[in-house]
């Protein structure tokens, strides 16, 4: 870290562990905004991942999936297996702040804000008609750039992103790849915050429809 750095608050409230994951309890999705806002205020980089049941076993049981995890700036409570959790073994539960729903509300804020978005991942399908399906929902966001997860050249597509540094970089790679790409790739890569988001450009896009309330609940 730079010294700089930590002469500058840290955005985010302190962590709380579970099984040896840190997570943060974000008060709310405004909180969790605030402190993107604040770290790109600052100048940071910052990785942010989304931390849900499956990660923390894959971690637990694969020390590359742990190392990946500790890379992380910020882990948010994906659901509501890992609020419960933190119940059990912290007395204290933790807001959901998942990473489908912080995604889109990342793109409410750099709407407000300004921040280019770049889209990393999905299908090449996927990948556009998500970027049309937010761009109408979103009318002033700036894409300013996209690109589907399979690809074989790491560097034309940090190339192709350095080309427009994008505020937020998105990758929906899935798990633990997209959180892989970004650990080995972030110190080349000119964004600000970066977060893994899985299946979202395919929720994004219509072609793929979330999982039901009651199944998210
Ligand atoms: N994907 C990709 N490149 C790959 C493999 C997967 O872009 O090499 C995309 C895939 O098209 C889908 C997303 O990654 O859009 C994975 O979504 P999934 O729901 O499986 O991920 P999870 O949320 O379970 O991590």
């Amino acid at each position: 870290m730079h010294m700089s750095e930590t002469l500058l608050n840290d955005p985010a409230p302190p962590p709380l562990t579970v099984l040896g994951v840190n997570v943060v309890p974000f008060a709310s999705y405004d909180h969790a905004v605030d402190c993107v806002a604040e770290s790109i205020r600052q100048g940071r980089k910052s990785f942010w991942v989304a931390i849900n049941p499956q990660k923390v076993y894959r971690a637990r049981h694969d020390p590359a999936v742990m190392e990946v995890l500790r890379q992380a700036d910020v882990g948010i409570c994906d659901g509501i297996g890992v609020s419960l959790g933190s119940m059990l073994l912290n007395r204290r539960g933790i807001q959901r702040v998942t990473g489908c729903d912080l995604f889109f509300a990342l793109l409410a804020a750099a709407q407000r804000r300004s921040w280019r978005v770049f889209l990393l991942g999905a299908s090449p399908e996927a990948n556009a008609q998500a970027a049309q399906r937010l761009g109408e929902r979103f009318p002033q966001l700036k894409i300013a750039g996209r690109r589907d997860g399979y690809f074989g050249n790491d560097e034309e597509v940090i190339e192709q992103i350095n080309r427009v540094r994008p505020e937020l970089l998105f990758v929906a790679m899935g798990s633990p790849r997209q959180e892989h790409w970004i650990a080995r790739h972030r110190d080349r890569i000119d964004a600000r915050f970066f977060l893994g988001v899985g299946g979202s450009l395919d929720v994004a896009s219509g072609l793929s429809r979330r999982a039901p309330t009651l199944f998210r609940r």
